[in-house]
């Protein structure tokens, strides 16, 4: 069966565009009722992706999503994002919870990096975005600073053509 709502999700990817939420939450409600998904899971992802294109544009090299709401000193993009399990309040990287929101992994990424394949270090394109252990995160500082991927073993290689000089 064709998963609706991985295609809504395709869509306001490609397109950037703020989908309809009178659209989306049809689908939820239907797929709820069909037992597809957790009601609360969906709809905290569907809340966070909305949050995520607001909250970002297309970068001057027209492939990297920019944060440009609030940013650490560091350079990465934070959110302040409620818990749907506890309702608790947490700041979290924008990153972190774009590779959450889009890949469904709420509870599966505990004690690994997400680390961006573009070195641009407000980027939130899923796309862009990798679980890794932290050392191989850090082992990505040396292709920057060589301006070629050393390789990673199991894990994608750095896509330094998109690279801005952050260090990241
Ligand atoms: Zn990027
Ligand atoms: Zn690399």
């Amino acid at each position: 069966m064709i998963n609706i709502t991985k295609i809504f999700f395709f869509k306001l990817e490609m397109s950037h565009n703020l989908p309809d939420l009178f659209v989306c939450v049809l689908i939820l409600n239907f797929e709820a009722k069909c037992g597809i998904i957790s009601y609360n899971m969906e709809a905290f992802y569907v809340k966070y992706s909305l949050k995520i294109a607001e909250y970002s544009v297309v970068a001057q090299n027209g492939v990297c999503r920019v944060w440009v709401n609030h940013c650490r000193t560091s350079g990465y993009g934070v959110i302040n994002v409620q818990c749907p399990l506890t309702g608790a309040w947490n700041v979290t990287n924008a990153h972190r919870l774009s590779y959450i929101v889009f890949n469904r992994q709420y509870n599966n990424i505990n004690g690994l990096d997400v680390s961006h394949l573009c070195h641009n270090r407000s980027c939130v394109l899923a796309e862009h975005l990798v679980v890794e252990p932290h050392a191989t995160n850090s082992s990505r500082t040396k292709c920057l600073l060589r301006g070629v991927c050393q390789g990673h073993g199991p894990h994608p290689n750095c896509l330094l053509q998109y690279a801005v000089n952050n260090n990241g």
